[in-house]
């Protein structure tokens, strides 16, 4: 294993930044080369958790001649805004210095040339930061971006293209739904991976993905070594690593649909959420989601699904905002809350 840390500069002299890249060499130029990178977002460690995991075992089998392809693994991709805090709390979505989310706005490019990504002299450190990943993932076939919800199970989003022969990553890591997209999602680092490969038309060995590892407070030794070791029988699946020993991938048996079929449920008015469903339920609809509860001893205001559907993920919050989502349900057909293109979140 080669550690490499990069220094990114900060924007005014007296602070840097340290990234840190772990690569494994593998033995076969011919098998599929991986790239994972966690926390993206700065606070959201389950993925991390899952690398913890991981990564003993990527050692082990590069040590043991069985790594055959090469994989490069980052377990906090934003030291930047790892270190955001505004008092007493994390602050990893958005960059302070322009607000602009840390998954949005990669450059998207027609070709997996490096050159195209290099960071303008005068960048700021959240673009070279986001050059330096764009850059460390382009050469890779497999590419997984783990990040979390705020309550639900794991799932995936990803481009339409890639589905569904990417079935087995879903399976790997029993994930409640997968979520394709066509077109953009405002540049968020899945759909920058994926468009310099967009051209070849070949997708059957590529896997590009935002890897949703359940909720922001699912960190733990039993969630970090299910999801590890499901991160694990997906590379020894793909061919990435040798291992008779690891248990198979079975079938997918989730949902994979259109993101366009989540029914986004946002709050009508502020105040206090009372929840009547939680992820996992199935809802009809007209079903009762939430109250919600401006005033309290007067009526709270109903919050009911317009479709049937699968309550996918909670917000964890309990004092919502007018207009703040509150649920994400996964419908059979599209929206009637759908945009046309975009990320589904801000
Ligand atoms: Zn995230």
């Amino acid at each position: 294993m080669d550690k490499t840390i990069v220094t990114i500069p900060g924007d005014m002299p007296g602070l840097s930044y340290s990234l840190t890249v772990l690569r494994f060499g593998g033995t076969d130029p011919k098998a599929p080369k991986a790239y994972l990178q966690a926390a993206l977002h700065g606070n959201e460690l389950p993925g991390v958790a899952a690398l913890h995991v991981l990564i003993p075992k990527l050692r082990a089998a590069e040590a043991e001649g069985r790594l055959k392809g090469s994989v490069t693994v980052v377990p906090f991709a934003n030291p930047i805004g790892l270190n955001q805090f505004q008092w007493d709390d994390h602050q990893g979505r958005f960059f302070y210095g322009s607000r602009t989310n840390f998954n949005r706005a990669f450059a998207l490019i027609d070709r997996p040339d490096p050159k195209l990504l290099a960071a303008p002299e005068a960048a700021s450190c959240d673009r070279r930061l986001k050059a330096e990943l764009q850059t460390l993932a382009l050469d890779a076939d497999l590419v997984l971006d783990l990040h979390c919800d705020n309550e639900g199970p794991n799932y995936l989003y990803m481009p339409a293209e890639l589905w569904p022969h990417s079935a087995d990553l879903a399976a790997a890591l029993d994930c409640g739904a997968v979520l394709t997209f066509e077109g953009g999602t405002d540049a968020s680092f899945d759909e920058a991976a994926f468009r310099p490969h967009l051209a070849t038309g070949n997708f059957e060995r590529r896997v590009v993905a935002t890897v949703e590892l359940k909720g922001i407070h699912d960190v733990g030794p039993e969630t970090a070594e299910k999801d590890g070791d499901g991160l694990y029988r997906f590379l020894v699946g793909r061919g990435v690593i040798d291992d008779t020993s690891a248990a198979p991938v079975g079938p997918f048996t989730g949902k994979g649909v259109p993101q366009s079929y989540v029914e986004m449920v946002r709050a009508p008015v502020g105040g206090m959420a009372f929840f009547h469903v939680k992820p996992g339920d199935v809802v009809k609809a007209g079903q009762l989601v939430a109250e919600m509860i401006p005033v309290p001893g007067e009526p709270s205001v109903p919050v009911h699904a317009v479709a049937p559907g699968l309550v996918l993920t909670r917000v964890l919050a309990r004092a919502i905002r007018i207009g703040d989502d509150l649920v994400k349900i996964v419908g059979d057909t599209r929206s009637v809350t759908a945009k046309d293109g975009g990320a589904l979140e801000s």
